[in-house]
């Protein structure tokens, strides 16, 4: 094993792109080398203890170009093609018998649409305990690729210390749906949330260590996915999907998160398979509306349409939750509630309240602590513009960060956290 040098350090900054990088890293000194680069500070020693195990074997590595290369339904001759080599040679990489250059495997993490890193290291085991589920499904193929690529770089980005370590609050899962009003009520106290309605439910999760991001997959691609990291949670809610549900999709996944799951199975939140997923759908809906605070509206109002209305743009939560919710809660009967559900409101009834309907989760949205680390990484000089770029979804463009010769060395310096 190789540590990076200055000079490759200095190369880095020149060459500036991940796979230049990989490149020279792989063929000089394999992955750990790599994962050095990638985090390049003068603090690399100290770091390789808590690296992920590197997949250096090139029979997992050839596994895994296999495995990829069948999710997208290409044959060794497709690949080799894409690759310029010929099909038995694919077979041999395939079969770990022939030693993969790093120049290839840039080539076949092209053509394969799968990150670098995917096949030369080992992923976080909530996502391999997830893959190897039989109940997860249902989501597309996009969807456990987001999930699987969030889950790696939050990864990283706490192994380099650009993610602070954290302290996971846990909650006892609640026995039954009529225990979750308890529970939820804690979950407000631990987020430090009055009796009011929650808003801004991104900022309030990643103050407890549940990281939320929101990107468009495809409408029915699946709602959202969970899995832990240690301390660390991540989520991904689907923005493609109608804004109130998706904020209670975060707020199941919180659920999740609180009561130490590893991953949720989800299949799709609405439609509920199995007790547990129940019971956190009710924990959801209390957190998000809480008893008080509908009391409180309802009497707001002689109609009980327009006090509907209130809870559901106040609460920025969906039509038919709020219209269930009544139910549960006693304040309408059966008949009034499948009334109720039948005529959602639409602008004119928010007008008409004096409300507007704010949305969160619009995609793609990061977590505001996360991006606010993010960026003094890549102001530090430990994130190169290309990585600084994927790690906020297109939230920012190369365009929007600001340029670091402007900035001065002084005024960095007081950024760079003392070395341990
Ligand atoms: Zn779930």
């Amino acid at each position: 094993m190789r540590i990076a040098t200055d000079d490759d350090l200095n190369g880095r900054v020149e060459s500036n792109t991940e796979i230049t990088r990989f490149t020279r890293a792989f063929e000089s000194g394999g992955v750990t080398t790599y994962w050095s680069l990638m985090s390049a500070s003068s603090r690399e020693c100290a770091k390789i203890a808590h690296m992920p195990t590197p997949v250096v074997d090139a029979v997992d590595i050839g596994a895994r170009i296999a495995a990829a290369r069948d999710e997208l339904g290409l044959t060794q001759a497709d690949l080799g093609r894409q690759i310029n080599v010929d099909r038995t040679g694919v077979v041999k990489i395939e079969a770990g018998t022939r030693k993969v250059s790093a120049s290839e495997l840039v080539q076949i993490a092209a053509a394969l649409d799968r990150p670098i890193d995917w096949f030369v290291v080992e992923s976080p085991p909530a996502i391999v305990s997830r893959r190897q589920d039989a109940a997860v499904g249902g989501h597309s193929i996009a969807f456990d690729r987001l999930i699987e690529r969030l889950a790696r770089d939050v990864e990283f980005l706490e192994r380099d210390g650009i993610l602070p370590a954290i302290e996971r609050p846990r909650l006892q899962m609640p026995s039954s749906a009529e225990a979750a009003e308890a529970v939820a009520a804690q979950a407000r106290e631990l987020m430090s949330l009055g009796d009011g309605p929650v808003h801004d439910l991104q900022r309030a999760s990643e103050g407890i260590g549940l990281l939320a991001f929101a990107l468009d997959v495809e409408a029915d691609g699946g709602d959202a996915a969970y899995v832990s990291l240690g301390d660390w949670g991540v989520a991904l809610i689907n923005g493609a999907i109608d804004p109130g549900r998706r904020r209670f999709n975060l707020a199941h996944e919180l659920g999740h998160f609180l009561f130490d799951d590893a991953y949720a199975p989800e299949i799709s939140i609405a439609s509920v398979g199995s007790e547990t997923e129940r019971i956190i759908n009710a924990f959801a809906v209390h957190l998000l509306l809480p008893r008080s605070f509908v009391a409180q509206t309802w009497e707001e109002f002689t109609d009980h349409r327009m006090a509907a209305v209130a809870i559901a743009v106040r609460a920025r939560v969906s039509w038919s939750a709020v219209c269930g919710h009544l139910k549960n809660l006693g304040f309408v009967n059966d008949a009034e509630r499948s009334d109720l559900a039948n005529d959602p409101p639409g602008k004119a009834d928010f007008m008409e309240l004096g409300e507007r309907w704010v949305s969160e989760l619009d995609a793609p949205s990061t977590p505001p602590d996360y991006g606010r680390r993010v960026l003094k990484g890549y102001r530090t000089g430990r994130l190169s513009v290309e990585r600084t770029i994927e790690l906020l979804w297109g939230e920012v463009t190369r365009a929007d960060l600001p340029d670091l010769s402007e900035v001065p060395l002084q005024a960095l310096r007081r950024e760079f956290d003392p070395l341990p």
